[in-house]
């Protein structure tokens, strides 16, 4: 007997190489099976007359084969079959290429239901490799809606169909609802058994709508209830407890004042740790509002009350830059800054250690290497990460591990709206650094099409000749990629660019060069020996390089506002006027008001509250950019609504079982504990 954890390969059709085929789709078991959702559905269910079909469109013809159909050999391997199909409207030409076994299939006098995409030509109309079935046992492929799959190599859609058929027929009995009926009442959502049967096969629009709002909820109920959980349970453990400082000492060594925004998220994180339990704060501000000073300001207070802090960032050339900005700041007060990264030879690596073990320093600035498990700390206070979103929930709490509960402060550069944070951050506490640093310059923003292109290589030519340095970001090329789409990768535009500017020192980083690589690059970028720099969006991750002034962003409709927001902070950081160029040849008017709003706001959070509104939120849980662990969420369209309703239903639900202790909690409270299982696996 089947049941949710049976594994794949145990369905008739899933043999070994599908069963891995699977895999690759993260579906291991029955239960990963009815859970991989659709990607999208295909309307088959309306049955056009042929004479209303359209040039291009794909539709659902119902038809009688009007002559025998013919088989013919074009070539060693290639058939065709070749035959018309008439209805009370029209006549089609259909076409089957290498299908020979359609000839047997279909039946010349007989009613068959075609769907595919009708071509229309000099007022004949024709369909070429249509599925079909016979009209009166219509139902499988064709006269509904039907789903349609990621997919792998050495699967196709019907195969998953089919199996997925397969799983909901087999276990769906079994499928326990983690939704308390309260909830589904109170918040009218469909039950769990009707809500898998009609994410894949959905009765019509409407039961599709009822399925996928369950689901969405579902999703982030149960997300909220884990990070709800966590942060219920931090708020009772015990953390190291500081006693204030007099913040004006530090602030009076800087050369500037700090802004308000600053002031506060410092004032709300110390007194975080004064308070005896342990701090998991974020502080979300938008690019250059001057994160660093607040940590800076932090690990000076730890230092005066005897305390060591760790700063990791995700990247080498990150943590060389913070440890030379922490330096700066932290020197003059005689505090120890040491360094701790994958780059320093054995040797250098065990001085840190052992300075570390014997709390000899008062900071120390590194990557992931700063907690790898031969690092010892001796009193060591408090953890900031740097661009969160390269680190996972999971991260998070390994750091927790570290010795006595350290404090841990996160800092994030992707503005996000106020109801998104709840979730995306339900464990931690938000400081908002909603000011940027007086005298800022904008950078001038323009959206442009290809006509432009000889006018911009000529600006490139000018940033350059004044000294500048230029960023190109082009979309990552992902694999499976629709084909009609014509994207250049990264190095292929960099060897344009190289073709056009034989004189200018160009350097190209993508997604698959090794870390090592990607640095040197970098470095080079950093130390203005490189000119142009063509990258995907590895460079998103606050990079310092003032001396760049112009931004340009390759195919600006494959990103999304708040990640064209964060590539624009790349530029303007230095006393040069700044640039960003968007190109895009689309001409979707959605994508004209999207590129507007860039051109007319750098306000981070105003920007990603507009693409919340034009987008929806799928986009920022699709993005993986927070560590959660993967959502459906994107695929199945969430709305902002049943996100809000989310958050609400699971703190409803924490206040009455803090624990999940109940036992009407238990399916929820397996599926929380398996959300902290997922996370925990993918860190070591
Ligand atoms: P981000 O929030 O993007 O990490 P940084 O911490 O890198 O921003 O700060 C950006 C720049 O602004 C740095 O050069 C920093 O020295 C400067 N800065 C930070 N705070 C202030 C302030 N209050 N007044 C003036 N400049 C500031
Ligand atoms: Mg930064």
């Amino acid at each position: 007997m089947a049941d949710l954890k049976t594994d794949v390969r145990y369905l008739k059709g899933i043999g070994e190489k599908k069963a891995l085929a699977l895999n690759k789709l993260g579906v291991f078991s029955l239960y990963d099976l009815i859970s991989f959702f659709p990607r999208k559905y295909e309307d088959r269910s309306r049955i056009c007359p042929i004479a209303a079909a359209m040039d291009g469109e794909s539709l659902c013809i119902q038809a009688l084969v009007a002559d025998t159909p013919r088989l013919s050999h074009i070539r060693r391997g290639m058939d065709l079959v070749k035959l018309r199909a008439v209805d009370d409207s029209g006549v089609v030409d259909i076409t089957f290429f290498n299908q020979s076994y359609a000839k047997d299939n279909l039946h010349r006098g007989e009613s068959y239901n075609f769907f595919g995409r009708v071509e229309v030509k000099n007022g004949r109309r024709s369909m070429v490799n249509p599925v079909y079935e016979p009209s009166d046992r219509a139902g499988q492929v064709t006269g509904r809606i039907v789903p349609v799959y990621r997919l792998s190599a050495g699967l196709n859609q019907r195969s998953i169909m089919q199996a997925v058929r397969q799983g909901l027929d087999s276990c769906l009995d079994k499928l326990p609802d983690l939704l308390p009926e309260e909830v589904q009442r109170r918040c009218r959502l469909s039950q769990a058994r009707y809500a898998y049967e009609n994410i894949h096969f959905p009765a019509d629009f409407e039961a599709l709508e009822l399925a996928r709002r369950r689901l969405i909820f579902e999703e982030l109920f149960v997300l909220s209830c884990a990070l709800g959980r966590m942060q219920r349970q931090r708020s009772t453990d015990e953390g190291i407890k500081l006693s204030p400082r007099d913040m004006e000492e530090f602030w009076a060594s800087l050369p500037f004042r700090p802004t308000e925004a600053q002031r506060r998220a410092v004032a709300q994180a110390t007194e975080d740790m004064c308070s005896g339990a342990v701090m998991s704060r974020l502080v979300q501000g938008d690019v250059g509002s001057g994160k660093t000073l607040v940590a800076a300001a932090l690990i000076w207070l730890c230092a005066q009350n005897g305390y060591m802090s760790a700063f990791m960032a995700p990247t080498e050339i990150l943590a060389q830059q913070h440890y030379d900005t922490l330096s700066s700041m932290l020197s003059p007060f005689g505090l120890r800054v040491g360094k701790l990264t994958g780059s320093l030879s054995a040797k250098e690596k065990r001085q840190v250690k052992a300075l570390l073990q014997q709390g000899e320093l008062d900071v120390v600035v590194g990557t992931h290497a700063l907690f790898s498990q031969d690092v010892e700390y001796k009193n060591l206070a408090l953890v900031v990460t740097d661009e969160q979103h390269r680190f996972g929930v999971n991260q998070r709490s390994a750091l927790i591990n570290k010795g006595a509960r350290p404090h841990v402060l996160v800092m994030s550069a992707t503005p996000i709206p106020r109801t998104l944070a709840l979730i995306i951050y339900g464990d931690l506490d938000i400081s908002v650094i909603d000011q940027l640093p007086p005298g800022r310059q904008k950078v001038d923003t323009f959206a442009v099409d290809e006509s432009y292109r000889t006018r911009l290589n000529g600006f490139i030519r000018k940033q350059v000749a004044e000294g500048r340095q230029v960023f190109v970001v082009v979309p990552m090329v992902e694999e499976n990629e629709e084909l009609n789409i014509k994207l250049k990768s990264a190095q292929e535009h960099a060897a344009q660019l190289s073709a056009l500017f034989p004189d200018l020192k160009i350097g190209c980083v993508h997604g698959k060069m090794k870390a090592k690589d990607k640095d040197a690059v970098m470095a080079a970028f950093v130390s203005g020996e490189i000119q142009i720099l063509v990258a995907t969006t590895v460079i998103e991750v606050g990079v310092d390089v003032p001396n760049a002034s112009l931004m340009i962003v390759e195919n600006a409709e494959r990103f999304g506002l708040s990640q064209l927001h964060q590539l624009r902070g790349r530029v303007g950081r230095g006393k040069h006027k700044s640039y960003c160029i968007l190109v895009s040849d689309s001409d979707s008017p959605e994508l004209r008001s999207r590129l507007d709003i860039m051109c007319k706001t750098s306000d981070g959070f105003k920007i990603s509250e507009e693409d919340l509104r034009l987008r929806g939120p799928g986009d920022f849980f699709g993005s993986r950019q927070h560590g959660l662990p993967e959502m459906h969420v994107a695929d199945l369209g969430a709305d902002v609504n049943v996100l809000q309703q989310a958050q609400d239903e699971s703190r409803r639900l924490l206040e009455k079982d803090p624990q999940l202790e109940l036992p009407e909690h238990q399916a929820l409270k397996e599926r929380v504990d398996r959300l902290y299982e997922v996370n925990s696996a993918g860190f070591n």
